[in-house]
């Protein structure tokens, strides 16, 4: 059995055509069932559904075989053990640093002024600040982030940006990339020495739907 964690939404969604080049198709749809084990047409192969974050874990501890994670996911909670063959390119978006419309971002650093920034992504954002020197003061968050500087509990967030909408509609501006994020496939490194057989034309079928 071969087994495939993924989360449900965006990475689903652009994950079910390579799945489908690969000749697998869910026999679920994970919007509308509550299983959170989706059989396939594929007697051999299962789909997980499980919270984005925790997709990582699953594969680390051989739960999942594979996996479908952010960059963002991988990069927070560590990728550490996991053979991560392939870049899917889905699922696109930044990371980046906003602030209010109103605020001089460059200003503040420049004058060594210490920040607060609200997030979900702690060590991204740790990483990000301590490599350009900015003193800062990390606030975690679970969730919407743009409500942080508009109340007065931050003066800068670090979070994704796809289209810009969300940041727009909240008067907040992107003032600094800190990476472009996009989905990667992920692998169980014992599983796929155990599995290869399995495992490696799937990996292939990946990769010809991913380019
Ligand atoms: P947008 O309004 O299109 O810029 O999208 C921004 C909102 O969608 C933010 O709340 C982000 O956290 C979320 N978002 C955008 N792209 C992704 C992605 N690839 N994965 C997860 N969340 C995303």
């Amino acid at each position: 059995m071969i087994t495939i964690a993924l989360s449900k939404g965006r990475i689903y969604d652009e994950t079910a055509p390579l799945l489908k080049s690969a000749g697998i198709v869910a026999r679920d749809d994970p919007e509308r069932s509550r299983k959170l084990i989706l059989r396939t047409n594929r007697a051999d192969v299962r789909l997980l559904i499980v919270r984005a974050t925790d997709v990582p874990t699953y594969v680390q501890y051989g739960a999942a075989d594979l996996g479908v994670a952010g960059k963002d996911v991988l990069d927070e909670n560590g990728g550490q053990g996991l053979y991560q063959p392939l870049d899917l390119g889905i699922a696109r978006c930044r990371m980046v640093v906003a602030v209010p419309a109103g605020f001089d971002y460059r200003r503040a650093v420049r004058q060594g002024a210490r920040l607060r920034v609200a997030t979900k992504y702690v060590q991204t954002a740790r990483e990000h600040f301590a490599a350009k020197g900015v003193h800062v003061d990390l606030i975690k968050l679970y969730g919407s982030m743009e409500l942080a500087p508009l109340t007065g509990l931050a003066d800068a967030i670090v979070d994704l940006v796809d289209t810009g909408n969300t940041l727009r509609a909240n008067r907040l501006k992107a003032v600094e990339e800190i990476a472009p994020v996009s989905a990667r496939l992920i692998v169980n490194q014992a599983a796929l020495k155990v599995k290869r057989a399995a495992i490696q034309p799937l990996l292939e079928a990946f990769a010809r739907a991913a380019r």
